[in-house]
């Protein structure tokens, strides 16, 4: 039987997606409201001590806490050569990039003399 602190966990990473999905459809109508569910999501991860579930981190700025949309709020920009994706906040700025090679594979290849 799971404990109590397992079943809190469960519940809080439940609200978590539901917050976030509440955020994506909010932002259309008004970023403020996003914002203050996006803020209550970290509140909560911090509060049970659990990471933010599955795609949350990549998709939100820890910045100005707002959701990721691109087109809407965010810039992507492809910089292939790297092997990732950036996605640039557009209300601060923030930069995050988002790795789709293997890191050690992506990165410059030193040759040996
Ligand atoms: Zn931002």
């Amino acid at each position: 039987m799971a404990g109590k602190k397992e079943l809190m966990r469960s519940i809080a990473t439940e609200r978590m997606i539901i917050l976030f999905r509440l955020s994506k459809e909010a932002m259309q109508k008004d970023r403020e409201i996003a914002r203050s569910y996006i803020k209550l999501l970290y509140k909560m991860s911090s509060h049970y001590k659990i990471g933010v579930p599955g795609d949350i981190g990549r998709l939100t700025c820890k910045k100005c806490m707002d959701v990721l949309v691109p087109g809407i709020s965010c810039k992507v920009v492809v910089a292939s050569s790297a092997g990732y994706v950036i996605y640039r906040c557009n209300g601060c700025g923030r930069e995050k990039h988002l790795y789709y090679k293997n890191r050690l594979a992506a990165a410059p290849k030193i040759k040996d003399a």
